[in-house]
């Protein structure tokens, strides 16, 4: 039986208020939730949207069952949280997404493992343990990238390799217990695919999103991709079948490769909102942080239509080398808007805002957003 909606009033609680909680929770107070926020960080950036923030390690499964209780929902903005706080979680409040789901993708050679098992396209890759079996991995694979199974983000622990011993050496200065040894692929083009589910197992997907990263982070993102009708259909029908299959309530991103000879691959997968729809606030009638809220509260789905192109840049704190940026220069530009997380500490490589652009065609927006990214620099 579907439960009740539930309706606005009612609190949401979170496990996470980084970026991505903070985004969220903008949108549930938008629409008239109250909203609660576990993060191990005193001053994460959802600590001023939230009415109540917990601040305690993710393996504190008391902590996590605190923030559940008077919540009529608990989602996430982070897949790497232990199985003991997630079912803590869920026993008091209805977790979306559900444990079993997250804990399927938070491990990578798991996730990858089941992603092989159900069907779905991958490039090749070994599980390993060991080093022994990480060199012997490269020998086969070729070049290839070493990746811990867990906690890896934004290209970190990942290791680019072309020789056995280069692999051995890689998976020893990783100190992961488990990693994934992938082939390097031929990489044409990145493109993402954002599906909404909700517990009835009613389902909307977002067209694609192109992404471009650089040294394994994400730089930039553009709707409308330009990804032919063919690849935009199998895409959409992939992402779709990952995230029934998985039994995915709220939302799944699915990163994808497009490869130079055309063959669609399954990259990995977030079971929560996504650096490469980050432009669905400007792109669609409903952006990924609203239709989160709708999904986990049992909400009609929102339109996922592209009504206007649009993209975002991200703004690393390498950019805050000598204090803030000035954004003066950017905002002049037509269309571009400035998203800063409220991050006390820039550092190298932290993700501290976006640029956003909209524009009549997505070349256009992409240019908005990388000329006003470029007043950034210099
Ligand atoms: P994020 O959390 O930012 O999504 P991540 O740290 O989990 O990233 P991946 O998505 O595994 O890392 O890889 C980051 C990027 O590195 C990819 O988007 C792609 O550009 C490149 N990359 C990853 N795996 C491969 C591969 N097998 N062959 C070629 N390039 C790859
Ligand atoms: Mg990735």
């Amino acid at each position: 039986m579907t439960p009740a909606p539930v309706p606005p009033g009612a609190t949401l609680g979170f496990l996470g208020g980084g970026q991505l909680g903070r985004m969220t929770a903008m949108a549930a107070r938008t629409m008239g939730y109250d909203v609660r926020v576990l993060d191990p960080e005193r001053d994460c950036p959802a600590r001023p949207v939230a009415s109540h923030v917990i601040t305690a390690p993710w393996a504190d499964a008391g902590a996590a069952a605190e923030l559940a209780r008077g919540c009529a929902a608990v989602t996430l903005e982070i897949e790497q949280i232990p199985r003991a706080s997630l079912e803590a979680v869920g026993a008091i409040a209805p977790l979306h997404p559900g444990v079993e789901s997250v804990v399927i993708v938070q491990e990578r050679a798991r996730q990858k493992e089941w992603l092989l098992a159900n069907g779905f396209p991958l490039g090749p890759f070994r599980t390993v343990r060991d080093a022994a079996s990480a060199g012997t991995a490269v020998a086969e694979l070729g070049r290839s990238i070493v990746k811990s199974a867990m906690g890896g983000y934004d290209g970190r622990g990942q290791i680019r390799v072309r020789t056995a011993t280069e692999g051995v050496t890689a998976f020893e200065s990783l100190r992961a217990p488990v990693c994934v040894v992938e082939a390097f692929l031929d990489i044409a083009t990145e493109i993402s695919v954002l599906v909404a589910r909700r517990a009835d197992g009613a389902m909307v997907a977002y067209p694609t999103s192109r992404n471009f990263h650089t040294d394994g982070v994400l730089t930039w993102a553009v709707t409308p991709s330009g990804v032919d009708a063919t690849r935009e259909t199998q895409a959409t029908t992939l992402a779709q079948g990952i995230a029934e299959r998985l039994g995915i309530v709220g939302l799944l991103a699915t990163e994808m490769f497009v490869l130079r000879d055309g063959t669609l691959l399954v990259n990995e997968l977030a079971p929560r909102p996504h650096n490469t729809y980050h432009h669905s606030e400007r792109a669609h009638p409903t952006s990924q942080f609203e239709q989160l809220v709708r999904a986990i509260t049992g909400l009609p789905l929102g339109a996922t239509a592209v009504v206007r192109p649009a993209a975002i840049h991200n703004l690393l704190g390498d950019l805050w080398a000598e204090g803030a940026p000035d954004f003066t220069r950017a905002l002049a530009i037509p269309g571009v808007r400035v998203h800063l997380y409220g991050k006390h500490e820039a550092r190298p490589g932290r993700k501290m805002g976006h640029l956003s652009a909209d524009g009549a065609t997505p070349e256009e927006a992409l240019d908005r957003v990388c000329a006003a990214y470029r007043t950034l620099t210099v």
